[in-house]
């Protein structure tokens, strides 16, 4: 049985006050919280094996490198990888999909096309948009219908013989839409194109099986699921990984090194250049654990009930709109009042301990699109309570007041 009280428990910031008011975080899309399971873990790694990995004989090296390396195996069985060397750790979503971004720079060539979709975050744009300046490629947009889904009729129409690459995220960060990416895929290989597909949004939610899926590159974060900041994870078809050139020079990435010629280390090392976040690597794999103790169906279930009942309630303030209305979504709600700048919405709720992003998300073809400057995104996780939900209602009730 899930009990949100027993697990409010395991995270300490939860009980912090913010302005004289219990916290309520509401922020996770963001970054998410972090248990004491994972703080744990951050706290025994430099209290008793912090060194320097695949490098030292002596035994603080080898229990670090043994942590680490046990982390990449649970994080290649959480996400069904074939081979733990397909698991490249990085520094996050955005580094994953430079490297990508970056290696495709010698495998295309001019007039090859790549299609986004209108609802990514910017790190899955601005990449592409480097790649083809480069190149002379083609960046193309799969629309967005006013419900804040793919237009999957016209990615259909836009699939050629000439598409190289597609990439779109698996969730929504600004809306919250859970995107077909199976379908997605499916129809991409037809033509012969690859997939990267943008899991930072979906990790702390869904649990994606990269082989069932058959996507050639699944990228997230740790931060976004209950993991530390500046750690993350680039999945690649060991194939296309083997054919896709270093992002960086340095140490760990080599096999020998002469002034006359360098070559490299196999996977995943050839993608590891320099020390790595060992700390946070280890982490990363202690944050997963933790979710899957608890259960991603059981998750998905409770942020659910979360988001319908704060759906509800919020659409009951006259003049306030939801942007993202997919019947597919995880547990965010971007919204705004009517006549009223989301950022002084944000504001106040601020003055009354309640954490929520207001601006663009990183995602400015989004707002673009809807003709607005921004939303305030209220974004729930497990830990959070229909009581924390009353007090954002409240909250935004009282700042309609306030500024209108
Ligand atoms: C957070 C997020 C990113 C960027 O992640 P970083 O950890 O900042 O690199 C990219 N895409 C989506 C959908 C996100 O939610």
């Amino acid at each position: 049985m899930f009990d949100v009280n027993h697990i409010r428990q395991d995270f300490p910031i939860l009980s912090r006050k913010v302005k004289g008011f219990p916290l309520v975080y509401f922020d996770n899309a963001a970054t998410s919280q972090t248990p004491k399971q994972v703080i744990d873990v951050i706290t025994d790694y430099y209290s008793r094996y912090n060194a320097n990995i695949h490098r030292g004989v002596h035994a603080l090296s080898q229990e670090a490198t043994e942590a680490y390396e046990n982390s990449r195996h649970y994080i290649q069985n959480h996400f069904n990888a074939l081979h733990p060397h397909e698991i490249i750790f990085t520094s996050g979503t955005t580094h994953s999909i430079n490297i990508v971004a970056s290696g495709y720079a010698s495998l295309l060539k001019p007039e090859d096309e790549l299609l986004v979709s209108a609802m990514e975050h910017h790190s899955n744009i601005v990449p592409w948009q480097m790649l083809c300046e480069k190149t002379g490629a083609i960046l193309k947009v799969i629309p967005m219908t006013s419900l804040g889904t793919l237009d999957i009729e016209a990615f259909g129409t836009l699939l050629t013989s000439k598409t190289r690459l597609v990439f779109v995220n698996h969730v929504s960060n600004a809306l919250g839409t859970i995107n077909p990416i199976k379908t997605i895929i499916d129809q991409a290989h037809q033509v012969g194109a690859h997939v990267l597909i943008d899991g930072a949004q979906a990790s702390p939610h869904i649990k994606a099986d990269v082989q069932a899926l058959d996507v050639d590159y699944y990228v997230t974060s740790a931060h976004k699921l209950c993991g530390p900041t500046g750690v993350g994870m680039l999945y690649g078809k060991e194939a296309l990984l083997l054919k896709l050139p270093p992002y960086q020079g340095g140490g760990e990435m080599i096999e020998e090194v002469t002034f006359e010629k360098t070559t490299y280390a196999s996977l995943p090392h050839k993608f590891e250049a320099g020390t790595p976040h060992i700390c946070g690597g280890i982490a990363f794999g202690a944050a997963l654990k933790y979710l899957n103790k608890i259960g991603f169906e059981t998750i998905a279930a409770y942020e659910n009930d979360l988001l319908n009942y704060a759906t509800a309630a919020l659409l009951a303030i006259e003049g306030l709109k939801i942007y993202g209305q997919a019947d597919h979504k995880t547990a965010v709600i971007s919204f705004n009042l009517e006549g009223i700048h989301p950022y002084d919405v944000g504001s106040i709720l601020d003055q009354l301990g309640i954490a929520v992003r207001t601006g663009h998300h990183c995602a400015q073809p989004i707002m673009d699109y809807f003709k607005i400057p921004g939303t305030v995104r209220a974004s729930f996780s497990f830990y959070n309570t229909k009581e924390e939900i009353d007090r954002l209602v409240a909250g935004v009730r009282k700042a309609q007041a306030m500024l209108q």
